[in-house]
This record gives structure tokens, C-alpha cells and sequence, in this order.
């Protein structure tokens, strides 16, 4: 089988010496963010003036202006190919994906300048790893800074909008890719093939004593070895570190049910759509710092600090085990011939978690006068509680040799080759015997949430059967890196997939239907030269009182029973075939 990739990638030149002026001073001590400007202006005095450091110009946003990459290696490498060949491992921090939460950007300035000038013998990391970091991602929304974006946030002074500038959240864009800026950031992505990733927020949840709080990929996820180094080595030594080398306790991101006093926090259910969903379709570990808006901006900048040091300084001493247990998940993909596309959360099984939180009370507000809630900054405590954080799977789908996606449908294979997934198209129109899905029903969204009228709640019925395909449609094997992305987003039932997104929605609409005028002169015909089909018909005529009492559904039955009903087999059928062992894919090119 010959296979070629079709979406390229490659590195431009270093972008030292553009005529840019001294570096901008990190000043978030005094509640200032960098601006996208000044933290690209930071970025490129870092790569003058060090050899292991390189700022990069990546693809292009929504906002007209290129993601950059800034890349530190021990030796300036930035091939990842080069990179991976020394045994050293890759992390990746992503910042700014929404511009209101912009610590990270901070952040990784103070990291990479702090790493480079070899502070605390920090330089010794880069010995097992190498760190990329994505400055500003979401660049439209960074441009468009006011101090009210995000208004009840403790700092900084100024800070970006969410959304990016075609208002869409980056975070809900990591497998659909509506913005440029969530192509680009998967052309990163398939490029460094990251064995650790970082993506950096901010949380407006609960109010508790905690500064830095964190999702980190649901571990079922994983690979079975990799879920037990990810539970049981490296959860813990990241929490470890946090509280005894940097004294800032940091607890799992607090997601509760009720509002009110916080009695356990619920694991969060990470859909392929968000940072570390996306990122746990190649197996990377990944995790999202999020920070609690009311601590002063400069101490939420420090424990996003504190997180990437303890982060690079794991990934680093660990860095053998990580790319053995990555390399072994990776071949674990290749093999498993089940998928998990929904899960859902186990409420008989917790962990404990020791949580320092605030007294919630009842209080009158002090404008309108309303009735409310809060969290009592004069009352600490400091309770054990349940953390809920297993998941058991809730839809599982047997995986194809290959799917079948037809040469019209061409913003899906599109976004399939961004992903790294290798196709090939065949060369003659070719009838296949696949199994195909029948969408009985689902449930269209009310309102739009992302530009999308969001499908939920999908009911189907999978028949076998033989479908024509014209030439050039696309096989797309499934064993191949990106086969997770291809499952999530080719299987109608799951919540990320480019059904769920409307990217098939034309063909709900159905097919040709017949005019009640003209057919029945049509019928009356066909009935007088077949003898059996007009015995059936009144036999249906006397057996099924719904086909007697009314004349539509006698037209009804007869179009499904006579061969025009042969086109109705397209009804509702979803355009995507799944080619099961068949020992060998058809007859196609590259
Ligand atoms: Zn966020």
C-alpha cells in the first residue's frame, strides 16, 4: 500500500535581526500583559542573543498575521526530526488562546528568557528536552485589548478578547478548524508531534485558596502503561513540586455540580474539541493550567511560572520513560480495533483530594440588593473531599480498515489532510460493499453555538450493502499516526466528529420525491403490466388501515414498492462507508 502524506509543512528561516528594538521589560509585577507586539519584539531579541533559540513564522490567523514559534534547543536545532533522533523529548505551551487569560504569554516570556540566561542551572533541562512555545495563538483576539474584557478579573490593566477575529472560541476550534488559526496550529502540531503539551487559561469558577488549578487529559484515555505513569508518577510529582519546591499548593481544576459549598469536584470531560482533547488524539500528555481570576495578576504569572518549570524539569528527568511509553501508545493505536468516541463519568469511583476553600455564605449584594452567595474570604478551611475522575466508556465503535469519503465532500478531507492523515483516491468508478450508517434521527442545536446549529443525539442503523463511487473519491486506511482524529471525526456519534458540526447536513435533506399528479397515471401502468405488484397492493390495501383510509400513503406505499424505491436507499444514508477486512483496499491511487 503506498501512502503519501498530502498536507506539507516546513520551517521558514529564524527571524532574528528584523530591525526590531530592544526587548520590552516583563512589567507583570505591575499588572501589565505583554501586547502581541512587544511579546513578538521579546521573543526575537531572545533569538538574537542566544544560539539555542529561534523564533519561527508558522501559518497564518484570521487576523492577517502568522503564528509564531519560538523553539529552545540545546544546540538551536528546530527540525523535530533532528530533535527526536538525539532522544530528547518535546513540550509544547500554547498561550493566549484567549487573550482576557493571558498569563501564560507572560509567562513563557519570563520561562524562555530565565532558561536561556541559564538561571538556577536551568539549561541542564535541555539536555533531555527541547521547548516550543507558541507566544500569542490567538492574535486577533490579543489585538484588540481594553481593560474590559474579562471585567471582574484581578488584572492585568489590559487584556485581549476571548474569542478570535471571526469570533470564534480557539478552544472549541482544535478538531473542526473553522479558523485559519486551528489549521495552523495543527500543521504545529503534526510538525513537532509534542510528547508533552501546555495550553494556559484562566478560571472564573469557585472562589478557594488555590492560585493555580489544573485540567490534565482524561487518563483512560491513554494507553494502559501510560495511564498508570500519568495517574500514578507523574500527576503526583507535578502536584508535589508544586506545593514543596515552589510553596503554591495546586489543586485539579474545581469543577462541581452545585454551586455553593465545594463537597467534591468533578473530573472534566475532555471532548476532542479542547487543547488537551486534541492533543490526546496523538497521545501526547496534556494539560491546562487554569489560574483563579481573583489572585493579583503577578501571583497567577508566578504559578503559571512555577507550573511550566515543574513541567520541563519532569519532562526532562523523565524523558526516557515518556518517549518509550508515547512510542508504545503509538503502537497500541496502530493495533486496537475499538474505539471510544463518548464516555461517561464512573460516579462509584474517586480519589481524594485535600482542598483549601473559603466558607460559603449567604449575603445580601450591594447594588441591587439581591439575595446571593459567596465565598467567605475571612473563613478558610481546609477539608478532605471526593474527586471524581474516572470515566468509563459510553459509545464504542468497531474500527474499519478504511472509510470512504467522497471527492465532493471537500472541506472534510480538507481538514483530514491538516491532520496529517494520509488518502488515497481511487482510479475508476468502483461499486464497494461497505457498511454504511443510516442517521434515523438526531437533534439539531436550537441556537448556534460556534457558527454551528450543533447535532446531538444521533440514532442510526448500520446496514452492509454495495455503493457506487466515482473515481477520485477518497479510501482514507486507518492505521496510520492520525487515527484517532480520523475515527473522532468520521463517526456520526461522536460529539466532536464532522457530523456533530453540520459538515454533512446537505444530505439529510433527503432525495428526489415524486408530484402526486402525474404519478398516478405513471402507477396505474406499471400495476397493469405486473400482476404481483398489484396482488401485493391490495393486499396492503385491506391488511393496513393506514395504507386504506388514505390516499397518500397508498402513493407512499407504492413508491417504496415499486423500483423507483430503489433511489430511496439513499435517504438519510451518511455519505461515509466504512470498508471492513477486506484483506486489501480497492484498486486506487496515490
Ligand atoms: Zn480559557
Amino acid at each position: 500500500m503506498f501512502l503519501t502524506i498530502l498536507s506539507g509543512t516546513f520551517l521558514i528561516a529564524g527571524l532574528a535581526g528584523q530591525g526590531r528594538t530592544e526587548a520590552p521589560e516583563l512589567r507583570y509585577d505591575e499588572n501589565h500583559s505583554l501586547t502581541w507586539e512587544e511579546a513578538i519584539s521579546f521573543y526575537s531579541e531572545l533569538d538574537k542573543k542566544y544560539k539555542e533559540a529561534t523564533l519561527l513564522e508558522m501559518g497564518m490567523t484570521d487576523a492577517g498575521r502568522p503564528i509564531h514559534l519560538f523553539i529552545i534547543s540545546s544546540g538551536g536545532e528546530t527540525d523535530p526530526e533532528e530533535i527526536r533522533r538525539e532522544g530528547k523529548a518535546i513540550v509544547l505551551i500554547n498561550n493566549g488562546i484567549h487573550p482576557g487569560e493571558p498569563e501564560g504569554i507572560d509567562a513563557s516570556a519570563r520561562f524562555a528568557a530565565d532558561m536561556l540566561a541559564n538561571k538556577d542551572g536551568m539549561k541542564k533541562y535541555l539536555r533531555n528536552c527541547s521547548v516550543a512555545i507558541i507566544p500569542v495563538y490567538n492574535i486577533g483576539g490579543a489585538l484588540t485589548r481594553s481593560p474590559y474584557w474579562r471585567i471582574n478579573q484581578n488584572g492585568p490593566d489590559e487584556k485581549g478578547a476571548r474569542r478570535n477575529t471571526r469570533f470564534l472560541d480557539l478552544n472549541r476550534d482544535f478538531v473542526k478548524q473553522d479558523s485559519r488559526d486551528a489549521r495552523a496550529f495543527a500543521e504545529i502540531y503534526g510538525l513537532l508531534d509534542p510528547d508533552v503539551f501546555l495550553d494556559t487559561h484562566t478560571t472564573n469558577g469557585s472562589d478557594h485558596q488555590f492560585t493555580v488549578t489544573l485540567i490534565a487529559t482524561q487518563p483512560e484515555k491513554m494507553h494502559p502503561e501510560m495511564e498508570k505513569f500519568f495517574r500514578g508518577k507523574m500527576l503526583p510529582e507535578l502536584y508535589r513540586g508544586m506545593k514543596e519546591e515552589h510553596k503554591n499548593e495546586m489543586v485539579p481544576y474545581v469543577q462541581y455540580t452545585d454551586r455553593g459549598e465545594i463537597k467534591a469536584i468533578i473530573g472534566f470531560e475532555e471532548h476532542a474539541y479542547y487543547s488537551t482533547g486534541y492533543s490526546s488524539l496523538f497521545n501526547s500528555f496534556g494539560f491546562m493550567t487554569e489560574t483563579l481570576v481573583y489572585k493579583p495578576y503577578h501571583e497567577r504569572v508566578i504559578g503559571t511560572l512555577q507550573f511550566i518549570t515543574e513541567l520541563v524539569k519532569f519532562t526532562s528527568m523523565n524523558s526516557t520513560e515518556i518517549l518509550k511509553l508515547r512510542a508504545d501508545a503509538n503502537r497500541h493505536t496502530l493495533e486496537a480495533d475499538e474505539f471510544v468516541v463518548d464516555w461517561e463519568q464512573d460516579s462509584t469511583r474517586w480519589d481524594e483530594v485535600v482542598y483549601h476553600g473559603y466558607r460559603y455564605e449567604e449575603t445580601t449584594t450591594p447594588i441591587t440588593g439581591r439575595k446571593s452567595g459567596y465565598y467567605n474570604r475571612d473563613k478558610p478551611y481546609t477539608e478532605t473531599i471526593r474527586y471524581y475522575n474516572y470515566f468509563n466508556p459510553s459509545i464504542t465503535v468497531k474500527v474499519p480498515e478504511a472509510y470512504i469519503v467522497p471527492f465532493a465532500w471537500e472541506e472534510v478531507i480538507e481538514r483530514l489532510k491538516i491532520n496529517g492523515v494520509r488518502m488515497m483516491q481511487l482510479k475508476h468508478d468502483t461499486t464497494l460493499m461497505v457498511e454504511t450508517y443510516y442517521i434515523d434521527s438526531f437533534e439539531p442545536a436550537r441556537r448556534a453555538t460556534q457558527g454551528h446549529y450543533f447535532n446531538s443525539n444521533v440514532k442510526m442503523r448500520t446496514v452492509t450493502q454495495e455503493v457506487d463511487y466515482l473515481l477520485g473519491d477518497y479510501i482514507i486506511p486507518v492505521n496510520q499516526r492520525s487515527k484517532k482524529y480520523i475515527l473522532t471525526m468520521l463517526e456520526p456519534k461522536s460529539e466532536s466528529g464532522f457530523f456533530a458540526w453540520n459538515f454533512f447536513d446537505s444530505f439529510l435533506e433527503g432525495q428526489d420525491w415524486y408530484s402526486v399528479w402525474g404519478f398516478e397515471s405513471h402507477l396505474k401502468k406499471l400495476l397493469d403490466e405486473d400482476p404481483a405488484l398489484r396482488e401485493a397492493f391490495e393486499k396492503a390495501r385491506l391488511t393496513d388501515a393506514k395504507v386504506a383510509s388514505d390516499p397518500v400513503a397508498q402513493l407512499q406505499w407504492l413508491y417504496q414498492n415499486t423500483p423507483a424505491s430503489e433511489l430511496e436507499k439513499r435517504t438519510r444514508l451518511y455519505p461515509v462507508g466504512r470498508l471492513m477486512n477486506t484483506g486489501g483496499v480497492p484498486d486506487s491511487s496515490r
